[in-house]
């Protein structure tokens, strides 16, 4: 399972950008995966439900997983179609001289972090 090895650098990742800026809760993370990357959206949210209880700032933490589209571009027609459905053969023109625009992301896209709490609050 290597979706727990790819959690753990990003959380390390999250959890050095609170410090960094001194930020005490990470509430939301915001991550892009694409479909045609090695991660599997859920096994990747049950593993950062496990490893987020280990952290010091992303206990609260929420995971929103944006599953981004794969694109093949075909350098033979220049068109462009789902990775999903086609693979490497362009349907356009039966080439296989394409390659992977998008799909294979894994990206920290954004963090939410706690307002800091006041004193007399
Ligand atoms: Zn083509």
């Amino acid at each position: 399972m290597h979706e727990l090895g790819i959690v753990v650098n990003v959380i390390d990742e999250v959890e050095k950008v609170a410090e960094d800026n001194k930020v005490d809760k990470v509430l939301r993370l915001t991550m892009e995966i694409g479909e045609v990357s090695a991660i599997v959206p859920d096994l990747f949210s049950d593993c950062f439900e496990w490893a987020k209880k280990r952290t010091k700032h992303l206990t609260d933490c929420e995971l929103e997983l944006i599953v981004l589209e794969a694109v093949t571009y075909c350098q033979d027609c220049k068109g462009t179609y789902r990775t999903t459905k086609y693979g490497k053969t362009c349907p356009h023109c039966g080439s296989g001289n394409t390659y992977l625009l998008t799909g294979n992301e894994v990206t920290i896209k954004g963090i939410s972090v706690a307002e800091p709490t006041s004193d007399n609050a």
